[in-house]
């Protein structure tokens, strides 16, 4: 059934057996120590492989999904306007209001907004803007102001500095008056020269208060401004210039909104003080110019969800309000028809906006004229006769504007040349990069098409024309993805092909060192050629490297890309290097069975489906609770055939995989459960309490016998765990004690704290010192654990270390019996196969196709250990109450290292169980782990597909960190197994009596 040990048969014919002469078993003493070495050596090589190579390709999704989109060097294309429709431009936007809230009624069918009602009926133009996610303040600004959707990218470099410089309305004012918050104003002002800007301290945008005064705080800084010019002449004269942009940031909506939700009466009576707010402003400056010459723009960056947070798609958040009036701007319509008219055809992100004006609007019979936010960029620009910011991606929303039918185009071939400009900047870039350029063809003749329209307006046929530069505008900004896309295949392509080449590199080193393959094919094979062939292959791999490399060089790509080529060319020569074993296993294949390979197969599928359990997990926590009901039921049918006796082990191992099941049900955010946790500290103690049991009672019996086996049972022994005992004790008492003091004084008692650290700090230590059984050490270590993880637990939790640890047992006992009643098999069969498992290692044997379990099961347990009491959307809102028994100050860093500490405990479970397990059944825990490292690669591939980078913070944020996490792994569990060796590396199992290799050897 299995790739059986053939090496050992060959060496112990050798005189391994001390059959043969003592010179004889010397030698090959001497071969095996080489070997050893050598496989030590390479072990090495490929654990720092490993991570390196993790490390570089993690680097690739920001050079895939997360570049900027913004390029330099555009010329800016003033529209071609014999007077601009406006003077000066106001900008309200009111932070964090959603457009439901602003226009419908409130209990008593008033509207909240009276002026803007007024001027929605009478005077103006509105609609709704469409914000697209990741709904949040700076990218709602800068997709206003500056007329593009930032890219997430931005996040890396820190989204509070300006990570790049990019064009924006303001830039290209005369002079900019802004006021308003300390996030948003900096971002576009700090760094211009003609504007004249003020902030409030951050200390202003507390929470408990109503933050509305912030809303005043922005007008008055404005209305001081104005009344300052009548004592400043230069001022006065700057005020009266054209070309002026003035920006109030109202920030009260979106505080108030976080603070008491988006139905508290204080967020809504915000909506009237915004409405107040623009009203004031409006008759401010109608007084001051007296010349109609003043346009008026009010939005909201994004909305709010009914939670009281913003950042994802949906449109509580992207709908936001949109209300223009003044100069330039057209008066109300009637509605056409039933539905509003939508100017914009396909959304960025393809999602849909087609919502009817709901009815108690009250707004059905004046058009409605819906716009993408970063339209608004356009418009502004239009409105002053400014040049559109050359990064823009806006559409010009014609139905705002009121100009003649001449000025219409040339507004709008303005926009279209804009958005060119940025595409042909962006292929002239490319092109002269690259060598083998593929241009963005529809665009090939785009000169042609320009001279075209120009021909047509000149010749009046303002339609025609109009409808050409719109064609080409809808080209444009397909262009821009085009070559935002470009190198999307390459890159795909080259760390797809690294990925699987690592993951060969690693099964074919698993077979070579871990396996009866190699010496099968040795024996067959003469590998002595071998170093001279492999030399050619690398000297081509060499080659490519250094073709590609040029070619890169050529390409002017970025610096990383040398490093995944160079990575995926190295990975597939180490692989090509290996060609003889490769096509000696492809000989070994061939002469297979069909039904051995019908057993490789099913392997495999198991494998793939447990493998995208694990996937699909990391959205759905819910997929545990039916892996642990169904495994329980295989695994304990499993047992019950290969236990001959009547046992409870298979009912055992199904209970305990029931009562798993259970807490994948449970919400992630853990509720506070104070008696919860007091009483698992009983059960944990119950738990130990018979593992003690077993281990005494089961001395004699031959299957118990590998797991309760002790090399010396002293006095200390059972004191030590006695000691234990009482701390696990103690800790429950300490967490009932240390809370209800909490809880009647706001504070913890000094005592309880030092009492808390002393127990926890020292628990850890016992482990080290107890007997080194599997049982008694692994029972141990759970007691030893078992403080800390109470005392940082706040609910549930706490019950589901115990569950995991019942669990791990069950494990251990079920590989124990296949283990065991393999043994009971091999001593039926005849005498000389008793040997085939000594191999390798001291007492280790090769692996089998079977023990692929092995690591299948540990990634499950693995992955278990987090999901059981969290997922990775609550990671980022620990249950700071957690460590409040710990730490009495507000320090973030020691308690983020004991929040991780308290997420590392149930890994640390898994990991001892897992290494005591490879010690019970004798295999070589490094070529699980590399079996370990190769099935969670399969995860990072998938993982490395689903990367998004459009969507709500969280989904993007939950993407890049599912990737990065099992991208981590490999070094993660690296770490933990040399953490962990600490406790499990005197762990004794009972050597084997039978085998006389270990005596010769
Ligand atoms: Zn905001
Ligand atoms: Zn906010």
């Amino acid at each position: 059934m299995f790739l059986v040990g053939e090496l050992g048969r060959s060496m112990r014919s050798d005189g391994i057996l001390g059959v043969g002469g003592s010179d004889q078993s010397r030698a090959t003493a001497v071969v095996v120590a080489s070997r050893r070495r050598w496989l030590k050596r390479r072990e090495t090589w490929l654990v720092v492989l490993g991570v390196a190579l993790h490390a570089v390709y993690m680097l690739s999704i920001f050079d895939i999904y997360f570049k900027t989109p913004i390029v330099h060097g555009m010329d800016p294309v003033p529209p071609r306007f014999s007077e601009p429709p406006a003077k000066r431009l106001v900008l309200l936007i009111s932070d964090g209001l959603r457009a439901d809230k602003f226009f419908e009624p409130d209990e008593e069918g008033k509207y909240r907004a009276p002026f803007l009602r007024n001027i929605i009926k009478n005077q103006g133009r509105w609609g709704v803007s469409h914000a697209r996610p990741p709904t949040e303040s700076r990218p709602g600004h800068v997709a206003i102001i500056a007329g593009f959707y930032e890219d997430p990218s931005a996040v890396t470099k820190g989204w509070k500095a300006n990570p790049v410089e990019f064009d924006s309305v303001f830039n290209q004012s005369r002079h900019t008056f802004a006021f308003g918050s300390p996030d948003i104003i900096p971002i576009f002002c700090s760094a211009l020269p003609h504007s004249t800007w003020n902030s409030y301290p951050h200390e202003y945008e507390d929470f408990a208060t109503d933050a509305s005064f912030l809303d005043e705080w922005s007008f008055d800084q404005f209305e001081g401004l104005l009344n300052r010019s009548h004592a400043d002449p230069k001022l006065k004269e700057l005020l009266h210039q054209d070309k002026l942009v003035v920006f109030l940031h109202l920030l009260g909506c979106d505080s108030n909104g976080h603070a008491h939700r988006p139905y508290s009466s204080i967020y809504l009576n915000n909506v009237k003080v915004v409405d107040k707010i623009a009203e004031r402003v409006y008759h401010l400056l109608e007084d001051y110019y007296r010349d109609n010459r003043t346009s008026y723009i009010f939005t909201a960056d994004h909305g709010m969800s009914d939670k009281g947070s913003h950042g994802d798609g949906h449109p509580t958040n992207t709908d936001t309000p949109l209300v223009a009036w003044g100069a330039g701007i057209q008066y109300p319509k009637p509605a056409s028809g039933n539905s509003h008219s939508d100017s914009v055809t396909t959304f960025v992100d393809k999602h849909a906006h087609d919502m009817p004006t709901p009815y108690d609007w009250g707004l059905r019979r004046v058009e409605r004229v819906d716009v993408n936010q970063a339209d608004i960029a356009p418009l502004m620009s239009t409105l002053l006769g400014l040049p559109c910011p050359v990064n823009s991606v806006g559409n010009l929303p014609l139905g705002y504007m009121k100009l003649n039918e001449a000025e219409e185009v040339e507004a709008v071939v303005a926009n279209t040349k804009q958005i060119l400009n940025q595409l042909l900047r962006k292929s002239y870039i490319k092109s002269s990069n690259s060598l083998f350029f593929k241009p963005f063809k529809p665009l090939v003749h785009h000169s042609f098409s320009l001279s075209q329209i120009d021909e047509l307006i000149s010749a009046k046929s303002y339609e025609a024309a109009m409808k050409l530069a719109v064609d080409l505008r809808n080209l444009s900004l397909e262009g821009l993805h085009y070559f935002q896309t470009y190198d999307w295949l390459m890159l795909m392509t080259v760390i797809t092909l690294g990925y699987t080449g690592w993951m060969i590199v690693l099964a074919l080193h698993v077979l070579q060192c871990y396996s009866s393959l190699s010496g099968d094919l040795s024996k067959k094979e003469h590998l002595s050629v071998q170093k001279k062939d492999s030399g050619k292959v690398y000297i081509s791999g060499c080659l490519l490297m250094a073709i590609l490399s040029v070619l890169n060089l050529v390409e002017h790509s970025p610096p990383l890309y040398h490093a995944y080529i160079g990575m995926t060319v190295f990975l597939w020569t180490q692989i090509f290097s290996e060609y003889r074993l490769i096509r000696g296993l492809w000989k070994y294949l061939r002469e297979r069975r069909a039904d051995y390979f019908i057993k490789l197969l099913f392997a495999a599928a198991v494998a793939v489906v447990i493998v995208e359990l694990l996937v699909h997990s990391f959205t759905e926590r819910k997929l545990y609770t039916w892996f642990f009901l169904i495994a329980g039921v295989v695994a304990s049918i499993l047992l019950h055939f290969s236990i001959p006796w009547r046992s409870g082990i298979p009912v055992f191992v199904c209970i305990s995989c029931w009562f798993l099941s259970v807490f994948t049900l449970m919400p992630a955010e853990i509720p506070d459960n104070n008696n919860l946790v007091v009483t698992s500290g009983a059960i944990i103690i119950v738990i130990s309490l018979a593992a003690k049991w077993l281990d005494t009672h089961a001395e004699g019996n031959k299957f118990w016998q590998s797991i309760t086996f002790h090399e010396s049972r002293t006095q200390m022994c059972s004191m030590l765990y006695c000691i234990q005992i009482f701390l696990v004790g103690v800790s429950s008492v300490m967490v009932f004690l240390s809370t209800k003091h909490r809880t009647q004084n706001q504070e913890l008692h000094s005592s309880h704290q030092f009492i808390n650290w002393l127990v926890a700090g020292s628990s850890m230590v016992l482990p080290l010192f107890s007997a080194n059984g599997i049982l008694s050490r692994l029972s141990s270590i759970f007691l030893g654990f078992a403080p800390p993880f109470l005392l940082l637990s706040i609910g549930y939790e706490a019950v589901f270390y115990s569950a995991l640890a019942v669990v791990l047992m069950a494990w251990i006992l079920f590989e124990n019996a296949s283990h065991h009643s393999s043994k009971v098999k091999e001593s039926s069969l005849s005498e000389n196969n008793t040997e085939e498992h000594i191999t390798i290692g001291s007492d280790e044997r090769y692996l089998q196709l079977s023990d692929v379990r092995i690591p299948l099961v540990f990634m499950v347990l693995f992955n278990v250990a987090f999901f059981g009491t969290g997922n990775f959307a609550s990671i980022a809102s620990f249950e700071i109450s957690s460590v409040y028994r710990f730490i009495t100050i507000f320090s973030p860093f020691l308690m983020a290292a004991l929040l991780i500490f308290k997420l590392f405990i149930p890994f640390m479970l898994v990991i001892c169980a897992f290494s005591a397990i490879t010690k019970l059944v004798r295999v070589p825990r490094l070529g699980c782990y590399f079996l370990v490292i190769l099935f969670s690669d399969i995860m990072t591939i998938h993982f490395f597909f689903l990367v998004k980078n459009t969507g709500s913070w969280m989904e993007i944020g939950n993407s890049i960190s599912h990737f990065g996490i099992v991208s981590a792994q490999v070094v993660f569990v690296l770490l933990l197994f040399a953490l962990t060796n600490l406790y499990t590396r005197s762990i004794r199992i009972k050597p084997l009596s039978t085998s006389p290799s270990l005596k010769t050897l």
